[in-house]
């Protein structure tokens, strides 16, 4: 019988850093890909994003629990170890790293990386947890892979932004890179979270997508941010879903407010928003400039 093939699996630390020590002694440069598994064509996406970048392309697997608040989803997050293996391997990634949570967080550990002001709008408002345990657990990973790439989807637009600011201001010797959002034909940016979907909730949740295409469709050709973030409010409410966390307009760098009014020509902006469907909460996020 044929055997599938997987990736490599590393369990600790040590066996990470010696995996990128012997890539190194042959001279190849490493990429890495950081996920919490139940993978999907996006993070395969990234898989393939980082070849472009480097020799070889290892993964992580890891709920990371410091990232989830005690009511959210840490304990019904999907798992899927064995397929994840087998769609890295098919998607030329060569090794997982799959640490324990005593490996990531040692007993007695009291350290955090707090990446100040970026944390703590948008999501941060909402997760005030989420971006200190995601900073924390990736610098952790950074340290036992020591890649010399990672690649982070542009689908959680804010996280690319704080990864790249904390690499930067702590001087880590990593190039961080965006890759682009993955969608499903309607639209519905694939997530592993969308498993949590009924039938009807994810026909309904294509009108999020959908809503956000067209607020930047809108500003790009001149219609004011206020209005077409109201429009795109009522687009949500009435595809069904809600609460809407927030809709904004920001800077596509600083993510700093724009204003309400017309949106300069030759300035990146992005179109950001958060919603619930039912009892799963969706994240989405679009480029938006002037012609
Ligand atoms: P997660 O496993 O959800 O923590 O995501 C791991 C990485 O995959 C993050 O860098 C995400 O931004 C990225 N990612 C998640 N969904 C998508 C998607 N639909 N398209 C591209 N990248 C994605």
């Amino acid at each position: 019988m044929l055997k599938t093939r997987t990736a490599e699996v590393l369990n600790s630390p040590s066996a990470m850093q010696a995996w990128t020590d012997s890539k190194r002694a042959e001279g190849l440069r490493v990429a890495f890909v950081p996920t919490m598994g139940a993978l999907h064509d996006g993070h395969l996406s990234l898989i393939r994003k980082a070849q472009e970048h480097a020799d070889v392309v290892v993964a992580s697997i890891f709920v990371n629990p410091t990232q989830f608040a005690p009511d959210e989803d840490f304990d019904s997050y999907p798992r899927a170890q064995d397929s994840d293996l087998e769609k890295l391997a098919s998607a030329g990634c060569l090794a997982a790293y799959c640490p324990s949570i005593p490996d990531m967080y040692p007993d007695g550990e009291t350290t955090r990386v707090v990446v100040e002001d970026l944390s703590f709008i948008l999501e941060g408002e909402f997760r005030p947890h989420f971006f200190i345990g995601v900073a924390t657990i990736v610098a952790k990973l950074f340290n036992h892979v020591r890649p010399d790439v990672a690649v982070f989807g542009q689908k959680d637009y804010q996280q690319l932004l704080i990864i790249r600011r904390m690499a930067r201001d702590l001087g880590m010797p990593v190039d961080v890179i965006g890759a682009e959002t993955i969608r499903e034909k309607d639209g519905l940016a694939l997530s592993s979270r969308n498993q949590y979907l009924s039938t009807d909730e994810r026909a309904k949740a294509a009108g999020f997508a959908k809503a956000l295409q067209v607020a930047a469709d809108q500003i790009k050709h001149g219609t004011a941010i206020s209005v077409a973030l109201a429009e795109c409010y009522s687009a949500i409410d009435a595809a069904g879903l809600g609460p809407i966390d927030y809709v904004a307009v920001r800077d596509a760098s600083s993510l700093d407010d724009l204003g309400d009014g017309y949106l300069d020509a030759g300035v990146d902006a992005r179109i950001l928003a958060a919603a619930w469907m039912g009892k799963t909460r969706l994240i989405d996020n679009l480029p938006v400039t002037r012609t």
